[in-house]
């Protein structure tokens, strides 16, 4: 998809109810540069009202699945998931965020949504995310515990010494 969607030309809305659909796929998450999720497929709606004093309602609206890695086995695993979320906007000189009212530089008009789309996306993802039980990856699990367990071994050899100890093979040197 084309990112320059994203920016909104508050300047060239018309009065009351704009409504703009978007199709969020591989590209859009690879051009955010997502750190937390790397590919999905999301369809959003945004409605936007614009009153005649210049000021904007945004109505996010944003459903579909993405790829993030399961907490317990790290393959990829599919989360579906659905938001709602409003931003409010307005002119100003500069631009400035402030909780959820953004202000937009006046003589450029335009709002960027492409990372606040993003950051809902992954505020309405379940903090925890494991595959439905029985579906991880049973070689990756096995490698995990083993990996944790060699981890557990090594540290119990790094224990320091008994210091009673270590003065009498002082003592027999
Ligand atoms: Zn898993």
């Amino acid at each position: 998809m084309d990112l320059d969607t994203l920016k909104i030309d508050l300047k060239g809305l018309k009065e009351g109810l704009n409504s703009f659909e978007f199709d969020l796929d591989d590209a859009y998450f690879k051009a955010v540069n997502a750190p937390e999720v790397s590919c999905g497929s999301v369809h959003v709606s945004l409605d936007i009202v614009r009153t005649e004093s210049d000021y904007f309602t945004l109505d996010f609206h944003e459903e579909g699945t993405v790829i993030v890695p399961c907490d317990l086995c790290l393959e990829d695993m599919e989360q579906p998931f659905e938001t709602s979320q409003r931003l409010e906007a307005k002119f100003g000189i500069e631009y400035s965020e402030e909780d959820d009212l953004v202000t937009v530089a006046e003589n450029e008009g335009i709002l960027d949504v492409t990372w606040f789309v993003y950051e809902f996306i992954v505020l309405s993802l379940p903090i925890k995310h494991v595959h439905a039980p029985g579906k991880c990856n049973p070689a990756m699990i096995k490698a995990l515990e083993e990996h944790s367990a060699t981890r557990i071994s090594e540290e119990d050899e790094r224990k320091p010494i008994d210091p009673r100890w270590e003065a009498l093979l002082k003592l027999k040197k």
